[in-house]
Order: C-alpha cells, then sequence, then structure tokens
C-alpha cells in the first residue's frame, strides 16, 4: 500500500500556437521579431522585419 509515484504527468502540455511568426509585407519573410505595444488600447502588434530591417504592424 504505498505509492511511489504521486502523479508526475501533466496532460494540460502543448504548444498553443500563439508564437507564429508574422509574414513581412514587403518582402515575404518569416525572419520577424515581434516588438511589444507601447501604448494603451492598441488592438495590433508591433513586428520587426530582420530581413529588409523593416518595421510593419499586424492586425488581430
Ligand atoms: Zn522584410
Amino acid at each position: 500500500m504505498r505509492f511511489g509515484n504521486s502523479g508526475a504527468g501533466d496532460p494540460s502540455v502543448g504548444t498553443s500556437g500563439d508564437t507564429e511568426p508574422a509574414e513581412c509585407p514587403y518582402c515575404g519573410s518569416t525572419e520577424t521579431e515581434r516588438e511589444h505595444p507601447k501604448g494603451p488600447g492598441l488592438c495590433r502588434s508591433m513586428h520587426y522585419c530582420t530581413a529588409c530591417e523593416e518595421p510593419f504592424e499586424k492586425f488581430g
């Protein structure tokens, strides 16, 4: 009557696909970095293309 293993499994492990790379509207590259929005009430995200070094915004 002894439980050596006390449930080491986590069923809620999984990637939620929240880190999709944004595609650059200028060169179509996905070598982009996401920048954190600095203003309040901003419903769009800022991205920066490392390929052509252009910042762009993406909605949604
Ligand atoms: Zn680009």
